[in-house]
């Protein structure tokens, strides 16, 4: 018997990893306990009882969102933020060829066709050029994802979607905290999807929020994750989008904890940075000029070989890092026959894809663990370069 495996790397189960690449918050149990208490006491449970609305609240304030509605997940999230613009059915939305699958799949999920353009080769989030070769006479929306902690380049994306009358909705689901000029991130476009997963810095479990610029938008998502209905009546489209009281009250059990863990996460972004920032053959990931340090993922490149025998030699030292972020399209995905618009001679997506690797990033990574890791990296990039 294995642990779950990572494309290719099998853990004998009485030899798990020491350090794994993610590794979520977990609430102190009397916090929890307390406050499924009080869902217990009050007999809410779902349908936006008093958690929810107090979990939507404090979000809202820490989002710096002007309308902020949670639903189920982040998946939901994204179908949320699509469905709010009205597409026509079987409308064409360009979306980024390298993210994770949820986002193509919530396309497809809506009944949507998703376009997979290009990612540009320094920030690896949707190529604004590829977006403008990529529109169609069918085109209605476009889905870019920060990626990876890097924010899109929204004043780019956000001209095209202008003057094309196309509905903006970001795929935020990794850019929980992230700042650019200043300003949280879901600022931008029509509306952006956020994801509260265990494998993001904040989470309910399985959760998710959308968030808005109006009062308008929020009412509609509102009756779009409650079945479509009206003051009891089904007057449009929708769906059971709710989050439950108990997924809220472990998000509300955690707050008091984030702070320190984003300071952690700071802490050990600074360590990683510092002991690997001038290690030849490697490219530390980040946003560039107005954008905050990032606190879902740290990703480094390389070129595939020397990638892979990085993860190799982490794995060797019980150290669990992880490339999730497989193309969306192209042979053995979902999307065979479907191309990559590009603006390149060539695209940059494929050529990056097999580059990425994400090393563990979390609260739980001790110093000594990091410092271990990054000694690892120097070592196998130092024998790949005799001197
Ligand atoms: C995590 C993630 C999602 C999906 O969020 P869930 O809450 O797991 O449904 C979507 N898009 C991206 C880019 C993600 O990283």
């Amino acid at each position: 018997m294995t642990f779950p495996a990572d494309r290719g790397l099998a853990w004998p189960v009485d030899h798990p990893p020491l350090v794994t690449v993610g590794d979520p918050m977990r609430p102190d149990p009397a916090r929890l306990a307390a406050l499924i208490g009080e869902s217990i006491t009050t007999g809410w449970f779902s349908n936006g009882g008093p958690l929810h609305f107090r979990l939507e609240q404090a979000l809202t304030g820490l989002a710096g969102a002007e309308q902020l509605d949670l639903v189920s997940s982040g998946t939901m999230a994204l179908m949320m933020a699509l469905r709010l613009g009205n597409l026509p059915e079987g409308a064409e939305v360009i979306t980024p060829a390298l993210s994770f699958a949820a986002t193509a799949q919530a396309i497809a999920w809506c009944g949507f066709r998703p376009v997979f353009a290009d990612i540009s080769p320094d920030t690896l989030t949707l190529c604004p050029r590829a977006v403008a070769a990529a529109i169609s006479p069918r085109t209605a929306a476009i889905l870019p994802v920060h990626f990876l902690d890097v924010p899109c380049d929204v004043a780019a994306l956000g001209d095209i979607a202008r003057r094309h009358g196309l509905w903006l909705a970001y795929d935020a689901a990794q850019a929980f905290g992230l700042t650019l000029d200043g300003q949280p991130i879901g600022v931008h476009g029509d509306a952006s999807a956020f994801s509260l997963h265990a494998t993001k810095v904040l989470h309910t479990g399985e959760g998710g929020f959308v968030v808005t610029n109006g009062a308008e938008a929020s009412a509609r998502l509102r009756r779009l994750r409650n079945f479509g209905l009206e003051a009891g009546r089904m007057t449009g489209p929708g769906t059971n989008g709710k989050l439950s009281e108990a997924q809220a009250a472990l998000g509300l059990a955690l707050l008091p904890d984030l702070a320190a863990e984003i300071a952690a996460r700071q802490a050990l972004r600074a360590l990683y940075d510092a002991a690997l920032g001038s290690v030849p053959g490697i490219t530390l990931h980040r946003g560039g000029g107005g954008a905050s340090a990032g606190l879902t993922t740290y990703a480094l490149r390389a070129a595939p070989a020397l990638r892979a025998r990085i993860h190799q030699a982490l794995a060797q030292g019980r150290i669990l890092a992880r490339n999730h972020f497989p193309l969306l399209c192209g042979p053995g995905t979902r999307w065979p026959e479907v191309p990559i618009i590009t603006a390149h001679r060539q695209p940059i997506a494929p050529q990056v894809a097999p580059e990425v690797l994400c090393l563990p990033f979390h609260g739980r990574v001790a110093a000594e663990d990091a410092q271990r890791i990054a000694a690892i990296i120097r070592r196998v990039v130092a024998e790949g370069h005799p001197a």
